[in-house]
């Protein structure tokens, strides 16, 4: 067995034989931080395979999903963006107060997750990139998966020598695409990457995203409030951030805002890093984002957040809810267990992209167990 399944193996077989322990929550509680606010992040809810999200572990099937609002309803208090907000050093917050949230312009987000988050009255914030809206163009993660999927990773590589020339890392996998190889792009690289890859696909992009039908509508959209989703900022084109200057900060934050604002007809006021990472969350965004009207800033580093947390690095919990024990050990124990081993070895601390990154504790330079998007 490779070495990542029998960690996934372990992990199940620990995560199983915790939920069985009576006092379970007691118990996890020992195990280190004690914070207020969960947040977790979902994505895609949907169980029908598809090229435009194989080889990222995005999608929970609306089975599972509904079975996770029931889990977080049954041991959890679902909280509003509101209530963090106006309860800051998280005091007034119930107990295991636990914030829902989705990423992305995925419309079974609207179709699916909104109905059920309503009939369980759990509220939640959906982070969306106005660039997709209406499915006018494909996510990049999106069309990468698609091109990796239906020419093979090679086509990938050919488009990432457009862009570094022969000094580009050859990449095996869709994880070293993400956590890799896109991050050391600036926009504009970005840009040409993506360009290549739909010329030497010959594929067209306008037309791919119409047929994807992935993403919600600008009136799904609109409807969101109705279902007490409140809409936050996730970038304009879903951009890593690390690279970018502080004018393609602006572009990328202050153009999703305002379509958002304009589509919903409501204030933003919250953002998440896309990909989930903190490297991407520098000084410059932080600044623009607090000038910006944004109170709160969301990661995907699967940390438990201290009993008073910054609202400006608040991390969730990036899951693909395979079950309630799964959930509970997510939840419960490796929040806890990563917080340990970052106060104590700071240095070890993977700040790898999370998303689906469900079953172990991330080793410094170990791949991802599922996959790495936010
Ligand atoms: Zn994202």
């Amino acid at each position: 067995m490779p070495s990542d399944g029998i960690r996934q193996f372990a992990t199940g077989m620990a995560a199983r034989a915790f939920w069985n322990l009576p006092g379970r929550f007691g118990i996890a509680r020992l195990l280190g931080r004690d914070y207020s606010l969960r947040c977790v992040v979902f994505h895609h809810i949907s169980a029908e395979p598809s090229p435009f999200t194989a080889g990222i572990r995005v999608a929970v099937s609306p089975k599972r999903f509904e079975e996770a609002v029931r889990f977080l309803t049954a041991h959890y208090a679902p909280v509003s963006l509101e209530d963090v907000l106006t309860n800051r050093d998280g005091r007034g917050l119930p107990d295991r107060a636990v914030l829902v949230t989705f990423d992305d312009a995925y419309a079974s987000v609207s179709e699916v997750a909104a109905p059920l988050c309503r009939q369980y009255r759990v509220p939640a914030v959906f982070f969306v990139n106005a660039a997709f809206v209406d499915n006018r163009r494909l996510a990049p993660d999106n069309l990468i998966c698609y091109i990796a999927k239906t020419r093979g990773v090679d086509a990938i590589n050919s488009a990432a020598q457009t862009v570094k020339g022969k000094e580009a890392r050859q990449v095996q996998t869709l994880p070293e695409v993400f956590g890799d190889f896109l991050p050391s792009l600036t926009l504009s690289e970005r840009e040409v990457f993506l360009d290549a890859l739909r010329r030497d696909a010959g594929v067209d992009g306008l037309q791919l995203a119409k047929d994807s039908r992935l993403y919600l509508t600008g009136r799904q959209l609109q409807e969101l409030a109705g279902f007490g989703i409140e809409i936050g900022n996730h970038t304009y084109t879903h951009a890593h951030c690390r690279l970018l200057t502080k004018t393609e900060i602006a572009l990328e934050v202050d153009r999703n805002k305002a379509e958002l604002e304009a589509l919903s007809g409501s204030k933003i006021r919250s953002f998440s890093q896309p990909y989930g990472s903190s490297k991407d969350l520098t000084l410059d965004m932080l600044d623009h984002l607090e000038r910006t009207g944004h109170q709160a800033a969301f990661l995907s580093e699967s940390v438990a957040n201290p009993r008073r947390p910054d609202l400006y690095h608040l991390d969730r919990m990036s899951t693909c809810a395979e079950g309630d024990d799964h959930l509970f050990f997510e939840l419960e124990v490796l929040p806890r267990l990563r917080a340990t081993r970052n106060r104590f070895f700071p240095g070890s601390a993977s700040h790898r992209p999370g998303r689906c990154r469900s079953s172990a504790v991330p080793r410094e330079g170990a791949e991802p167990d599922g996959f790495v998007r936010g």
